[in-house]
């Protein structure tokens, strides 16, 4: 690891905090005290405005308007309606995002839609290191279409090999949830389209933390949860995309009564909706999509520009300080180290990292553990302050230095990670 020049002194660093025009934002979190929480990759933070809602919800619209609400709340309306507003972070108009059931749901759905308009190819190109339940997902979707299909696996340096004329889809996340590093959106979809392909991209990891530019790339389907950066709370709905040009061919399979074009007329056979709406399949967790709208607010009142730059200067800190003082540790950077490449996430590897996590969790620095080696380190822009960054590498040098992670309770598993 290489020692850096330019690594800011305490007094400077909080000179950054000082001048950051994000710094507001963090009033609109709830924060646990002696917590720095570096997990908001995972989950986020609770936004104060998401109680407010949940009382609401519970307390008028579920317990005094009953069946009603589904007209006079505006339930029925809520997938597309806050499909809209996450449209507005993700490059894409309005009537082409629904925000309904989970990232893995409709990655099935947006999956199969491209493969379907690709009928006469064979390959879905992904990369195997993506978190594991995309691979899944379309493992069972191969299965189920009677092994017709085959996905061709390939990592980042080997993408633009792998987009030949026999692909049906490219399939990518857009930031790597271990790793960090940024896939180039607009040119990996042009190579898709000049090769007869479409694009599904899964936005996981990007959206709220850095612009994303779904019809500026030429995207054709997009899905990603808004549980991360979005902050929309636990198990919080996902949202997909399609482009317009496909909404009158695009079928997805699970044609639920939601996707019908006239749902309470209650007809026997299926005719799918027009528009963004065919994308739906039924009833949605109204409780848990309603409280997500105000994650999706904040982030709609952060200029992505500003956010996505003070979060490469997070990360720049990060890794200056880790390469400062905690050079004689055996801890390797496992994220790009130019910001450019790099999500809102920092990554570490050690042999014992889980068991340096389990320490750093209980010294109120939370961040995550991924296997078989990694540590993240999610930095969320709209509630972290760069001494929080600070802060959290000494507590990581002291748990080094002392060996405090060789607890043996710091070992033992827990079922989440
Ligand atoms: C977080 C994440 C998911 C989560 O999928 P769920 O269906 O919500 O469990 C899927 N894919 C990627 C790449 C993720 O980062």
């Amino acid at each position: 690891m290489t020692q850096s020049q330019q690594t800011p002194r305490l007094d400077e660093i909080r000179d950054l905090d000082r001048d950051d025009p994000l710094a507001a934002f963090r009033a609109k979190f709830v924060i646990p005290d002696n917590t720095i929480y570096l997990d908001g990759n995972s989950l986020g933070a609770m936004p104060q405005a998401a109680a407010e809602i949940g009382r609401r919800t519970i307390e008028r619209e579920w317990s005094q308007g009953l069946v009603t609400s589904w007209n006079a709340a505006g339930w029925y309306e809520l997938p597309r309606r806050l499909g809209g507003k996450i449209a507005g972070l993700i490059g894409a108009a309005p009537g082409e995002v629904v925000m309904t059931d989970t990232t893995g749901i409709d990655l099935f759905k947006a999956v199969a839609s491209a493969l379907a308009l690709r009928p006469d190819r064979r390959f879905i190109v992904m990369e195997g290191s993506n978190f594991p339940t995309n691979n899944y997902v379309v493992q069972g979707l191969v299965q189920l279409l009677g092994d017709n299909h085959q996905i061709r696996f390939a990592e980042a340096a080997e993408i633009n090999d792998a987009i030949q004329d026999d692909v049906a889809v490219v399939c990518l996340t857009h930031v790597h949830y271990k790793y960090g590093h940024v896939h180039d959106m607009r040119e990996i979809t042009s190579r898709a389209h000049a090769a007869g392909a479409l694009s599904v991209w899964d936005l996981c990891h990007s959206v709220g933390a850095l612009p994303v530019d779904l019809n500026g790339s030429g995207a054709d389907f997009a899905v990603g949860c808004t549980y991360k950066f979005l902050n929309g709370g636990p198990g919080a709905p996902a949202f997909l995309f399609t482009a317009r040009r496909h909404h009158n061919q695009a079928i997805q399979p699970l044609t639920g009564w939601w996707s019908h074009a006239e749902p309470f007329a209650f007809k026997r056979d299926y005719r799918p909706a027009a528009g963004i709406a065919r994308m739906l399949s039924g009833t949605q967790p109204i409780l848990s999509m309603a409280v997500a709208e105000a994650g999706i607010d904040v982030a709609l009142q952060a200029p992505i520009e500003t956010v996505r730059d003070k979060s490469m200067r997070l990360g720049d800190l990060f890794l200056a300080l880790i390469g400062e003082t905690c050079i004689e540790f055996d801890l390797e950077v496992a994220c790009p180290r130019d910001a450019r490449s790099r999500g809102s996430q920092v990554a570490l590897a050690h042999p014992h990292a889980y068991s340096i996590m389990q320490a750093l969790i209980d010294r109120g620095v939370i961040g995550d553990f991924r296997a078989p080696d990694v540590m993240r380190f999610g930095l969320t822009p709209l509630y972290l302050r760069y001494e929080d960054v600070w802060q959290a590498v000494q507590v990581l040098r002291e748990v080094m230095e002392t060996e405090a992670w060789r607890r043996p309770d710091y070992a033992e598993r827990l079922a989440v990670t």
